[in-house]
């Protein structure tokens, strides 16, 4: 039988529809499948999941960065619509045939992780759950249109969300005050519909549980991130722990703040964790670290050369092969992300650069998830690509403290020695601060997701989110606000497109510390073993691809206390650096 050979590139398929792919996928479904054949099979497979995913993205690259093209919207509309849920269903044909085979022998060796996650899949999918999941990505896209557009009037001009959220980080605190006053009455004009959205969701994840035969989304959501090492138990000395440790050094923080700032009290315009945004108080201008995309393209380079010539060389091939889109520009969506060009195996950068120290952090960050895809290269099948979130945050997180000390200009960075220290103060203290707030998302979705009858009264959503910012966020004063206070969990996309996904950075932030943490010791052989366990992939458990890179699985108060204090010491040393004269 001849069978269809697959596209090479993206240029030789309409990925609006289906037919450009289905012969494929047909072609797998009806060939002889026995243990002796299938590693060709599996490879075959393997080559056309590298088709759909590459086409996934680069349609996704395409649309953020002209989203007036219309054309462009619609093609990644009807890949959503035509073409994604064909590719679920089609694939589950796969994995079934596959899982009926004997698992053994010697051409599965390297198959162990992928075919646990593969045989997870399949155990869960229902092809009733399909439709649900398009009725809830359609509610998300209703979040996002509501969000984008909102718009308020500020000194005559029109300005939507995030250019009013820039105000919130002027000097001036009557300039914070007023942009937070205008930010809030947009959202509580939007209550009543976002309590709605979130109402028909919460009944169409208790479906899918149901329909899975699981008790509740909870136990849905964790089996579908194929969290295999972890148990909301886990998550729950976690959020104790941080509750311990993370809350009093926050409080440390935040009092250094109101010292120097010589306030009576910390407002909501003044700390919004909700965007990492805590008021700066240094008299000084804000860092301006570089001009247009080509100096920040050359001082990234120069840090990572000086870094390590082989992750020197993986960031040079992205400038040279235009996998880099750093600055910002009309048109292009927000935000910024490293999204993975499976065929081509490389990685390719979105971002929104706008000249600040913010955009630098951001390239370290992302520059960490393109390493991940340059070490990952060699690796044979996409299964073993399929890398836990945990640990891919901990590729990203652990380059902002890897590459840190080469912000100095010395180093090939961008900065004197005390633009630096400034610069590496303000990481150290949101890594602190940011816990906090992670708790509270986290611990708020535990409460929605096992009870659900009782979620869908908004106003226990409120009370819940309340208790739990309570608990976690300390010495606010939000006399005046409450009722912006207990709608806060409105205000966090995640609660409302990816449920539960948020732990995973709390968990990743824990393992970047402990390799910085080693690296305080050995700087080298912490880099060695970073890379290393990139290395790995998706090809051992999340506790081994932990300990590959010098880290320990563990969430517990003695871990963060250990972490904690290295962190309050590196703080207190960064502050003594620049009160010197
Ligand atoms: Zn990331």
């Amino acid at each position: 039988m001849a069978l269809p050979s697959f596209p090479t590139s993206l240029a030789d398929v309409n990925p609006r529809t289906w037919d450009s792919f289905q012969p494929f996928f047909a072609s797998l479904q009806e060939r002889p499948l026995t243990a002796e054949n299938r590693r060709q099979w599996l490879v075959d497979w393997s080559d056309l999941s590298r088709l759909m995913v590459e086409a996934a993205a680069s349609i996704y690259i395409e649309k953020s960065l002209d989203t007036a093209d219309t054309e462009k919207e619609q093609t990644f509309l009807d890949f959503i619509n035509n073409v994604a849920p064909q590719v679920e269903m089609a694939d589950q044909g796969l994995k079934e045939r596959l899982l009926a085979l004997d698992s053994e022998g010697p051409d599965m060796a390297d198959m162990a992780m992928a075919l646990r996650n593969l045989r997870n899949e399949a155990d869960l999918y229902r092809e009733e759950n399909i439709p649900l999941q398009t009725a809830v990505a359609r509610l998300d896209n209703d979040y996002d249109k509501i969000t984008g557009g909102m718009k308020a009037t500020w000194d005559g001009e029109e300005k939507n969300l995030s250019q009013l959220t820039t105000f919130l980080k002027d000097k001036d605190r009557s300039v914070r005050k007023r942009a937070w006053d205008v930010i809030c009455s947009l959202w509580l004009q939007s209550r009543d519909e976002l309590n709605h959205i979130y109402v028909e969701m919460l009944k169409m994840r208790q479906q899918m549980a149901v329909n899975a035969g699981l008790p509740d989304y909870r136990a849905y959501a964790f089996r579908a991130k194929g969290r295999f090492d972890y148990t909301p138990e886990d998550c729950c000395t976690f959020h104790e722990a941080i509750e311990a440790v993370a809350v009093p050094a926050t409080r440390r923080v935040l009092a250094k703040r109101r010292e120097r700032l010589g306030y009576t009290s910390i407002r909501p315009w003044d700390w919004v964790p909700e965007r990492t945004l805590l008021i700066d108080t240094f008299d000084g201008a804000p860092l301006q670290p570089y001009l247009g995309q080509d100096e920040l393209i050359q001082g990234g380079l120069n840090m990572f050369n000086s870094l390590d010539a082989k992750l020197g060389r993986y960031f040079a091939a992205m400038a040279e092969e235009g996998l880099l889109d750093l600055e910002t520009r009309s048109g292009k969506a927000l935000g910024g992300y490293c999204s993975t060009l499976a065929m081509r195996r490389r990685p390719f950068i979105f971002m929104n650069g706008t000249g600040m120290h913010d955009d630098v952090q951001t390239l370290l960050h992302e520059a960490g998830h393109a390493f991940h895809v340059f070490e990952t290269a060699d690796l044979p099948l996409i299964w073993h690509l399929d890398m836990p979130m945990e640990f891919c945050e901990v590729a990203s997180m652990s380059m902002e403290y890897l590459a840190a000390p080469n912000l100095t200009r010395d180093k090939g960075g961008f900065y004197t020695d005390a633009e630096a220290a400034r610069a590496r103060l303000e990481h150290l203290e949101s890594t602190v601060t940011f816990l906090p707030y992670m708790a509270v998302v986290d611990a708020f979705q535990h409460w929605v997701y096992t009870h659900p009858e009782a979620a869908m009264d908004p106003a226990n959503c409120d009370a819940a989110w309340d208790a739990q910012w309570q608990r976690f966020i300390p010495d606010m004063n939000w006399s005046g606000y409450e009722t912006v206070r207990m709608t806060g969990w409105q205000r966090k996309p995640h609660i409302f497109s990816s449920p539960f996904y948020y732990i995973e950075y709390g968990m990743a932030s824990v393992g970047a510390m402990q390799v910085w943490r080693n690296s305080l010791q050995d700087h080298a052989s912490a880099l060695a073993a970073y890379r290393q366990a990139l290395s790995l992939g998706g090809t051992q458990t999340l506790p081994a691809l932990f300990a590959a890179a010098g880290a320990e699985f563990r969430f517990d108060a003695p871990m963060l206390t250990e972490l904690f204090g290295l962190i309050e010491e590196a703080i207190a040393e960064l502050e003594a650096t620049l009160s010197r004269p």
